[in-house]
């Protein structure tokens, strides 16, 4: 690659030893006569330009260009990475346009582009809101109403930005958007095209302007919208709401609302995906001889028979109650819950009485974990 590159000397036309002063007079010489304004699809000229630019780069920076008369393109070729001699890491490369860029974009009104989007159709911008959702909202879906503060075109105006309807094409630049001026660099005419300072490259021109939006067809409001909500969405999902955004420029479309869901407490159910979770404390006697006990699902108290024998703290499962999946409500998930074994307080005479009783019974067979515990310690210790 490098190896096909012209000398850069020979590109701007100038001795080795040229002052910088010599090497700006050729660059500019040669810049106006090659600058894709003069010369439009014209990929020869286009090339030349680029290779000016690269050669300017260099040869007006003191250290590049001494890397550059030590060891040619490869002491500033990033191309030629760690190669060239210890210079490794140090050069930020160099795009092309670099720099140069810079100095030229003010000179020409660079960013040609940027301002042939001006008129160019643009989407509104997204709008986030946050959704505030109760647990059962969430896991059966709903309709919300919410408050969407979006841009819109103006009312009064329908978005034209004039009072009186009357819209005429620019003067100055006939609708074009952009003007050419004739500007004075370094003592050399320069043609350039730039925004039409007019009408800001709208090329359209207000007589009256709109009281309403101040010329300016649009105008911050906000707006009721409804928001459906899936079945079974969960928190830190967003939900988006097409078109409901900010309006588009120039006949682009509307930008969407994403509705971020967060979720509100539920003092009894906790989620963890498409199951419900929840605790339902039992007495020690409905653990010991088993029971039928109500547990509390998203469909209402499920009766289930609780297994006697049952500990402290294990999970059962009712399978299919839980969450619906989003986009497909008829697979759910399970409803699971922990018993929680509550130790009776404040007994009466009587209760103490026949635990006491009770306890007097309990052996290494009703209490085989128990039993094993104390073995272990007394093998432990002794
Ligand atoms: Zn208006
Ligand atoms: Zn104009």
């Amino acid at each position: 690659m490098a190896e096909n590159k012209r000398d850069y000397y020979e590109v701007l036309g100038v001795e080795k030893g040229a002052s910088a002063e010599e090497i700006k007079k050729a660059y500019r010489k040669s810049a106006m006569k090659y600058h894709p304004d003069r010369n439009p699809g014209d990929k020869t000229a286009e090339e030349k330009f680029k290779e000016l630019g690269e050669a300017y780069e260099v040869l007006s920076d003191d250290e590049k260009r001494s890397r550059y008369d030590q060891f040619g393109h490869a002491g500033v070729d990033p191309n030629f990475g760690a190669g060239g001699g210890g210079y490794g890491g140090g050069f930020g490369g160099f795009g092309g346009f670099g720099d140069f860029g810079d100095i030229f974009g003010d000179i020409f009104g660079g960013g040609r582009s940027r301002q042939a989007q001006r008129n160019a159709p643009m989407r509104g911008e997204n709008v986030g809101i946050r959704l505030e959702l109760t647990f059962e909202e969430a896991a059966f879906g709903t309709e919300k109403e919410v408050n969407v503060q979006r841009i819109e075109n103006c009312g009064s105006c329908n978005g034209t930005g004039s009072a009186d309807g009357v819209i005429e094409t620019c003067s100055q630049c006939r609708g074009a958007g952009q003007v050419r001026t004739t500007q004075n660099f370094m003592g050399m005419a320069v043609q350039s095209t730039t925004t039409c300072p007019a009408c800001g490259g709208r090329g359209k021109m207000v007589k009256n302007p709109c009281n309403t939006c101040r010329g300016k067809g649009k105008v911050r409001r906000t707006q009721k919208i409804k928001v459906k909500v899936p079945a079974g969405v969960d928190a830190g999902q967003s939900i988006r709401v097409r078109g409901e955004g900010c309006v588009g420029s120039n006949g682009g479309p509307s930008g969407d609302v994403l509705a971020e869901v967060y979720i509100r407490r539920h003092p009894i159910f906790r989620r963890e995906n498409m199951d419900v979770l929840c605790e339902v404390p039992i007495t020690f006697t409905q653990a010991a001889l088993g029971s039928v006990i109500e547990v509390p699902t998203l469909e209402g108290k499920r009766s289930f028979d609780l297994p006697e024998g049952t500990q402290t703290g294990r999970e059962f499962t009712i399978a299919g109650v839980g969450i619906p999946q989003v986009g497909n409500p008829k697979r759910r998930g399970n409803q699971r819950f922990t018993v929680v074994v509550e130790t009776p307080t404040r007994l009466t005479r009587e209760q103490r009485e026949l635990l006491e009783k009770l306890e007097k019974t309990l052996d290494g067979k009703t209490n085989p974990k128990r039993k094993k515990f104390f073995d272990t310690i007394k093998d432990f210790f002794e």
